[in-house]
């Protein structure tokens, strides 16, 4: 079995109610990370799970919504250890740069814990391994399979095929259709898409907001690739504009007239099980 929670289901646009791009996908013994937006670590202990219980962060892309709590992740799990524990952390070329970044920007912290607390006496210890598409790994027994996503101009950016007793969960970051990302999702159980309503962005008269359609799939897009790739269920997060109560059928709609299978949308900290 595998279970996926949309942790955060919002985007770089601010929201009251919805943290930043982040899902957890737990198979078997992996508590898995995908992406760390804004929010993260509160999302992660209203699922159950603190940072030191994750078997590996999961990166698709280094843009700063997907990125911006890595520290609080890398910080929360370091304190919370009683001994030196690596936190293995994935994602596509320029993920070390990020990293040390990370850890350059937090040195003057870490160096106030170690001189205040006796009994801590390492700095965080951060295991990075950038991937490329083609990339197969095992983390904590769960199968995990790199495939290559379009998000261009940003490049390269990754989606993650997890499998584990024969089931499939395709976790793909901000990507327009493209083989990879089929690739990627074919015959999966669970598909999670980041999204964009392209018929209610294209109404906002703003250029910096028109320049993201180029580069995200549309609800319509998401739904014919789940049809293309003949995917059990297709799972919404990421919305731009925010989802608004009332709203969840009208987006339902969208992805329905392409794709006849199951569709979720939902707040954060939605949970879908497969196998
Ligand atoms: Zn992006
Ligand atoms: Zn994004």
């Amino acid at each position: 079995m595998i279970s996926v929670t949309l942790l955060g289901t919002g985007s770089p646009l601010p929201s009251p109610d919805r943290a930043g791009p982040s899902t957890l996908v737990r198979a078997g013994a992996a508590s898995l990370l995908l992406d760390c937006g804004r929010g993260v670590v509160m999302r992660l202990a209203g699922a159950g799970v603190m940072p030191v219980a994750l078997s590996a962060v999961l990166l698709t892309h280094l843009h700063s919504d997907h990125i911006s709590d890595l520290n609080d992740v890398i910080t929360t799990q370091w304190v919370m250890t009683s001994t030196e524990t690596p936190l293995r952390v994935y994602g596509p070329p320029g993920t070390q740069q990020v990293v040390d970044a990370v850890l350059n920007m937090l040195a003057l912290d870490q160096q106030y814990r170690l001189d205040h607390h006796a009994d801590l006496d390492y700095r965080p210890a951060i295991d990075v391994t950038e991937v490329r598409p083609g990339d197969a790994l095992v983390v904590a027994g769960a199968h995990v399979v790199v495939h290559e996503t379009d998000h261009r101009p940003v490049a390269p950016t990754v989606g993650y095929r997890i499998e584990h007793a024969g089931t499939v969960a395709a976790l793909a970051g901000d990507t327009v259709p493209c083989p990879g990302l089929d690739a990627l999702c074919q015959d999966a159980d669970l598909y999670v898409q980041t999204v964009i309503r392209a018929d209610l962005v294209k109404l906002i008269p703003n250029q910096r907001l028109q320049d993201i359609l180029d580069y995200h799939s549309s609800v319509e897009q998401a739904a014919q690739t789940a049809a293309r790739a003949n995917v059990k269920t297709l799972v919404l997060t990421h919305y731009v504009p925010p989802l608004l109560p009332g709203q969840e059928d009208e987006w339902r709609a969208q992805a329905a007239a392409h794709f006849t299978g199951d569709i979720v949308l939902g707040d954060d900290l939605t949970t879908i099980t497969a196998g």
